[in-house]
């Protein structure tokens, strides 16, 4: 039976069989697939990292950053692409075992065993809020300095140890705008493979403060009314992309007038 095969280069980048309409994944009636190192991860899928030397002058396919696969995959293609990458870059996080420093090797699909101390893992997420804050009909959008392009998104962070999510929003929203916030109400979550984890939107509510950038991560962030978004120069909204949980909750309060 034919598999599909998410292939990722040395520089992270999926192999996609590129097409007019819509682009797709390649299967193992590929032969270059032959030398790489799969790992199948359901019936019918498997995952495995392609270097130069294996076959890459394959003409048939295109390297793509899984981000932007976003927009060329259907959406469970892009779904089924980042779990693939997420074990695949676990796995190789885990060639050794933390507890004994023996190799590790697979073990079920999704979990790996050492067979010297005898210790099974499986991966773990990293756990991230965000959160857009209600300020009577403006929402907080702000600038990071991690952002590679130049937008508004909105304040995130990671969820620390021994700490609610309902906790991790508020502190990451006071440490990085001043501000105090209060009605946290979950949203919805999706799986973030950059490169390993879960992202949890919240919506919230102002209490008091005024926008301080204190702890330096980020460089810009102001309340902005539905009619007066972020623009870039050529007219297009400054804001995240539609793969992001940040440009759900911004659609979703732009949705509830
Ligand atoms: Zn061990």
């Amino acid at each position: 039976m034919k598999k599909r095969l998410y292939l990722f280069t040395d520089d992270d980048r999926i192999l996609l069989i590129p097409s007019e309409e819509k682009w797709s994944l390649p299967d193992t009636s590929l032969s270059f697939a032959e030398g790489v190192a799969l790992h199948d991860f359901s019936p019918d899928e498997a995952v495995g990292r392609v270097i130069a030397e294996d076959g890459m002058s394959n003409g048939d396919l295109r390297p793509c950053g899984l981000r932007e696969t976003s927009r060329l995959l259907p959406a469970n293609d892009y779904q089924r692409a980042g779990k693939a990458w997420e074990l695949l870059y676990w796995s190789e996080q885990t060639r050794f075992c933390g507890c004994c420093g023996a190799p590790m090797r697979w073990h079920t699909a999704i979990s790996r065993v050492c067979d010297s101390c005898g210790q099974e893992v499986w991966p773990q997420l990293n756990t991230a809020i965000i959160v857009l804050v209600h300020k009577g009909d403006e929402a907080l959008l702000v600038k990071a300095k991690t952002f590679r392009r130049d937008f508004f998104g909105l304040v995130a962070g990671f969820v620390e140890t021994g700490e609610s999510l309902e906790e991790c929003v508020a502190r990451e929203v006071r440490e990085e705008t001043s501000l105090l916030i209060n009605h946290i109400r979950y949203f919805g979550s999706q799986p973030w493979p950059y490169p390993l984890g879960l992202m949890i939107g919240f919506h919230a509510d102002y209490v008091s403060g005024k926008v301080t950038f204190a702890d330096g991560e980020l460089k810009d962030g102001r309340f902005f009314r539905r009619d007066s978004l972020p623009m870039h120069d050529d007219g297009s909204l400054a804001i995240p992309g539609p793969e992001s949980m940040a440009r759900r909750l911004i659609d979703d309060w732009m949705s509830n007038i």
